[in-house]
């Protein structure tokens, strides 16, 4: 009933009324402040903020919890969910897509749409499989409107998040599927089909190792170009290859 007249959201009064008055006008002070100090950092700035709130972050739900309460990218507050992770948190394998789409926004899981089916297939002809063996995530937790690129300074934003969360995986390879997530991890590379079928070493400040990082391509350009799954087969098999030695 509330839906059809309009109505999204719904206060827990049941919740509110034990807490005192007071308390809850401090808190709504304390997120208006923090709103106003997002509102008035210049990029650099947030990054700063972003790296100082992940720095002493170590372990995974804290992070998540930090992502999913972090408000300073103009892509959080268009998207109805955080998307921060999919799969299993002791994989060897961490896949990272782009962005999440209109799906992922919906039910805050990566890569749970189309191209997400299409990613599960590519990666179970080596035996991985998001409920077993792989952890997937993307270089941003929220959906750019109209499932655009995210920009180069929401990607800087983001991050020391990834950053941290490799780091909290400690994967033994990564995979990276499409240009975005290259670009974001390694630089400006040039296309996929000239990266692919190599092996980036990639680290960062709070990684003790190199990981061996392999890209492919985004299986919504292989939805586009069927005529290139080949090639995504063919990765795959470089890949173990890679995870076997
Ligand atoms: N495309 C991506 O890059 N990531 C998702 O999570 C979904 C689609």
């Amino acid at each position: 009933m509330h839906v059809d007249s309009g109505v999204d959201e719904t206060i827990n009064f049941s919740s509110l009324q034990h807490e005192p008055r007071e308390e809850l006008f401090e808190k709504k002070q304390e997120t208006q402040t923090s709103e106003k100090k997002n509102l008035f950092m210049s990029p650099n700035e947030l990054v700063g903020y972003v790296r100082k709130l992940v720095d002493n972050i170590d372990n995974i739900n804290h992070l998540q919890d930090a992502v999913e309460n972090f408000d300073g990218c103009s892509i959080c507050k268009t998207a109805t969910k955080t998307v921060f992770s999919d799969g299993v948190a002791s994989s060897e394998v961490m896949v990272i897509g782009e962005a999440p789409g209109a799906n992922e926004d919906m039910k805050g899981i990566p890569f749970c749409g189309d191209s997400g089916q299409l990613l599960d297939k590519v990666l179970s002809s080596i035996e991985l499989h998001r409920a077993e063996n792989v952890y997937i995530t993307n270089t941003v937790f929220w959906r750019p409107p109209g499932n655009r690129r995210p920009t180069d300074e929401e990607l800087r934003i983001c991050q020391p998040f990834v950053e941290k969360h490799i780091a909290l995986i400690r994967p033994k390879i990564i995979i990276l599927v499409g240009s975005t997530a290259s670009q974001a991890l390694l630089g400006d590379l040039g296309p996929v089909s000239k990266q692919r079928m190599r092996v980036f070493e990639y680290t960062n400040c709070y990684l003790d190792y190199k990981v061996p990082c392999v890209v492919t391509f985004h299986p919504s350009y292989l939805l586009r170009q069927p005529s290139q799954k080949r090639a995504a087969w063919q990765d795959m098999l470089f890949i173990k290859k890679i995870l076997n030695s």
